[in-house]
């Protein structure tokens, strides 16, 4: 059982870390952007309210996503292994409210792992990178780094690569924006807790799985 949050500007790998920390250590992945993307996908009311917003970069309310993150962590899964948290909390109310929720329950955070990565890196990335339309692989390439072996098919699997509506350099740089203003302040927040831990993204991707695997072992 363990509960943990990563951090880091949209862009910045979380989802990737993600990937591994998930199977090593066994916890569900929850990861609120792949929640409303589904619901977008699914055509239900939530996405319907959060699309707008998520295209044009912006976060979407509290209280449409504070509610549905407190639904998610009460299936059983989450209570019998914790979770990693991807994308949340990202305000400081979400965390508040986060906090309140583990507390009535008598739970605590075990660690925050902060991703750093500059912003210009992070904008390169995002405008470079496709996802695999298959919900079951969700692998993740980068046309400059870490390209498929043919264009616009996943080389795991098979299926067609997408790039995602919200990859685009205006909404980059506007999602850049509201991480620095409203997630960042939850660094300071979480190193008063004493649980947080900043690992600076290294180029290589093995290189930050090695960083953060060594941080998660302390
Ligand atoms: P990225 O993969 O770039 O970090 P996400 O997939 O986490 O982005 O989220 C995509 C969009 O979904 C965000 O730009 C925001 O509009 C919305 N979103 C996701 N999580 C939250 C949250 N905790 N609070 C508010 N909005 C959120
Ligand atoms: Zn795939």
């Amino acid at each position: 059982m363990i509960r943990l949050i990563i951090l880091g500007a949209p862009g910045s790998g979380k989802g990737s870390q993600c990937k591994w920390i998930t199977r090593d250590y066994d916890v569900p992945h929850i990861s609120t952007g792949d929640i409303l993307r589904k619901n977008i996908a699914d055509g239900t009311e939530l996405g319907m309210k959060a699309k707008s917003f998520m295209d044009q970069g912006c976060l979407v309310p509290d209280e449409l996503i504070i509610d549905l993150l407190k639904a998610r962590l009460e299936e059983a899964d989450c209570k019998e292994k914790g979770f990693l948290l991807d994308g949340f909390p990202r305000t400081i109310s979400q965390a508040e409210a986060l906090n309140e929720f583990l507390q009535a329950a008598g739970a605590n955070i075990d660690k925050v792992i902060n991703l750093h990565v500059p912003d210009e890196e992070i904008m390169s990335r995002a405008l470079n990178r496709r996802t695999c339309t298959n919900g079951e692989c969700k692998e993740i390439y980068n046309l400059r780094d870490n390209p498929p072996k043919v264009e616009g098919v996943c080389d795991k699997c098979g299926s067609p690569l997408f790039q995602r509506d919200d990859d685009n350099e205006e909404t980059v740089s506007n999602r850049l924006n509201v991480y620095h203003n409203q997630t960042e302040p939850l660094i300071e927040y979480y190193t008063s807790k004493g649980v947080l831990a900043t690992i600076v993204g290294q180029e290589d991707i093995n290189d930050t799985i090695a960083l953060v695997k060594a941080e998660l072992a302390k």
